[in-house]
Parts: C-alpha cells; structure tokens; sequence
C-alpha cells in the first residue's frame, strides 16, 4: 500500500497535479529527450504561466542550436573544425568551458569533454550500434584530454586534433538557465525537467518538499527504487541504462571512461547528484559515474553542499552522509 501511494506521489510531478487548476505544464522533444516544466506558482496567471512555459521551451531550443556538436556552425562546431586555430566564443560558451575543465581537474579526468572522438566512435545513439576494433579506439584516445584545450580570454584553442562534446554537463547548464529565468520573472514554484535531468524551484504549495523517482536500472517498466524528497535543489542522474546497446551478454553503454576508449566498467549502474546548481550535478554525476563507488564517494563528501546516491550493479543504493540534511530518501525496495 505505501509503495503504491509513494509512486503515486513520484508520479504527481506529471500527474496528480495536473488535476490541479493552479498547475500550468507542457512538453516538447529538444536536446534529444522529453523536456517538461511545471508551474504551480498560485501568484501568477494561467496565461501568464503559459507565456513562461513557452519562454522555458524557447530559451532550451536556443541552447541546443549553440551547444549542440551536431548542428552546423555554432561555436561548438567552429571549435571541433578550427584545426588549431583558436576561437573567439561567447561568454556563455566559455562559461560551459571553464566549468568542464574545473570537473576534468576534480574528478582527475573521469569527466572530460574532449571524448568526442569516441562517442562518435560509439555511436550508441545510431540503430545498430557496434563495438568498435581496438585501434580505431586507441586512435581515437590519441587526441582525448582536457589539457587541450586552451584558453586565453574569450579564445579558445584546441590542440592536438582535440573536440568537445557538451552531453555530460549541457543539460544541468540549460536547466539552470531556465530555473533563472523563471525566478527573475517571479515564479517561486516549479519543476524543470530535462529528460529526467529534474531542477526544482522552492517547494510545493502545500510546503511540503519535492518527490523525485529514482529509477531502478535497466527496468523496462521504468519502476522506481526509491523516492528522493528535496526543496528547491537539483537532481541529476547517471545511469548505464539510460543509453546502451548489449552484445554478447555485455552491456555497453554511453558514459565513456577518457581513459581507456570503453564504456566505464564500474561497478555501478546509477549515479545521482543532489546539489544547488545543475550543471555541478551534471557534471559530478558523470564525474562519479566513471570514478566509481569508493574515489565518487570520497569526491563528493569533499565538497559542501552536494550529496550522491550510487547504486551498484546488485541494485544496491548508497548515499553520501548528507541524507537527512540537505535530502531525505524513501527506499521502496532492499
Ligand atoms: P550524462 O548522462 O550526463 O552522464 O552524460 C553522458 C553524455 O556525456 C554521453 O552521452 C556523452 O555525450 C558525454 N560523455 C560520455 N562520457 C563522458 C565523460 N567521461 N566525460 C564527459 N562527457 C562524457
Ligand atoms: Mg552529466
């Protein structure tokens, strides 16, 4: 009976609440993925509301045109054909940069957005996605590694055949983005969430924390584990099954180790950050991912006001010692 009542109230981020009057949300497809904001706020308009809502969606399409690797000259695309020629970026652009390259350093290059050439390589997006041979790989890892990229100013360079590729930290970004905009236009409560990359503004009218899902891995159903209660926080996750193709009963999935050109063998099949800012939790949940349970534990617990739940590979979840501090978990399994 008490799980059947927490999933429901997981689910309320979609659902209950849209039985609410107060409750303005819509959905589109941009980055890829379901993106849906929520507003409950009950000092604004319906249609007020709605302008908002259309604004959140706006402001995601215009990120994805700048930051996207795939879409024809944007600065990200100028960058990964400048062939060693440095690149006057905007500063928001550079911002994303700088923040990367800040994670590459603490996370001593488990995160690192010159892995490009191996996603590409991967290619786990595409219909029939292959392992690739070993020396293409080890090709590829030639020009992997954050040290790089240069930067002097607003011009960035990019040394050694080296490209980027925002995926691991854009979405946190662009989600902070959104949670800005709406609270410089007076919204004080909201859920943004980026195809499960979920920011939270302030609480629930009733003042009771957030309910977020926490997915159980690789189940097809898309049942929950757990529920994670949090107020005006970010929660990012990091997860094998979120991506992956299976080939010969091994799981090949999309967080790359920078180091050896294959998907991460951790022991882990989730990572999820709790943190202020999304891009730290995006960043440090793929951070993490690639680390592992033990060195992602001891990062995590160096830094203030971030905590993680891992769950390995048995389904098994831990969590950072800030559980009942700055979140509160609700298991629903062992
Ligand atoms: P996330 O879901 O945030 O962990 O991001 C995964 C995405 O980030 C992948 O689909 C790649 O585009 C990119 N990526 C994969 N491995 C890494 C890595 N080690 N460092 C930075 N970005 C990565
Ligand atoms: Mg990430």
């Amino acid at each position: 009976m008490k799980l059947k009542f927490l999933i429901m109230s997981i689910l309320s981020l979609a659902f209950i609440s849209s039985c609410s009057e107060k409750e303005v949300s819509n959905k589109a497809f941009v980055l890829d993925t379901i993106i849906t904001i929520n507003i409950y706020d009950t000092n604004i308009t319906q249609k007020e509301k709605n302008k908002l809502i259309e604004e959140s969606i706006e402001i995601c399409k215009d990120y994805e045109q700048k930051l996207s690797k795939t879409i024809s000259n944007n600065e990200v695309y100028l960058l990964n054909n400048s062939n060693g020629n440095s690149v006057t970026v905007s500063d928001n652009t550079l911002f994303l940069i700088k923040n990367s390259l800040y994670y590459s350093d603490l996370s001593d290059g488990a995160f690192d957005i010159t892995v490009k050439p191996l996603i590409d390589l991967w290619d786990i997006k595409s219909e029939n996605p292959t392992v690739p041979n070993y020396t293409d790989i080890k090709n590829a890892l030639e020009s992997v590694d954050y040290k790089n990229i240069e930067i002097t100013n607003n011009s960035v360079t990019l040394k050694n055949g080296s490209q980027i590729d925002f995926g691991g930290i854009a979405k946190g970004y662009i989600s902070d983005k959104i949670k800005e905009y709406l609270l410089d236009n007076g919204c004080n409560s909201a859920v943004i969430n980026l195809g499960g990359n979920v920011v939270t503004i302030g609480e629930q009218e009733d003042g009771s924390s957030w309910k977020v899902g926490l997915q159980k891995p690789f189940s097809s159903s898309g049942e929950v584990i757990a529920v994670i209660n949090i107020i005006d926080k970010s929660v990012v996750t990091s997860g094998a099954y979120e991506r992956y193709f299976e080939k010969d009963g091994k799981v090949y999935h999309h967080i790359i180790d920078p180091k050896t050109g294959y998907p991460s063998t951790q022991e882990l099949n989730s990572v999820t950050i709790i943190s202020d800012k999304s891009i730290d939790g995006d960043a440090l949940s793929t951070s993490c991912f690639v680390l592992g349970l033990e060195k992602g534990m001891l990062l995590l617990e160096n830094i203030d006001n971030v905590d993680g739940i891992f769950i390995n590979n048995n389904n098994e979840v831990f969590t950072t010692s800030g559980e009942g501090k700055t979140f509160s978990l609700d298991l629903l399994e062992k």
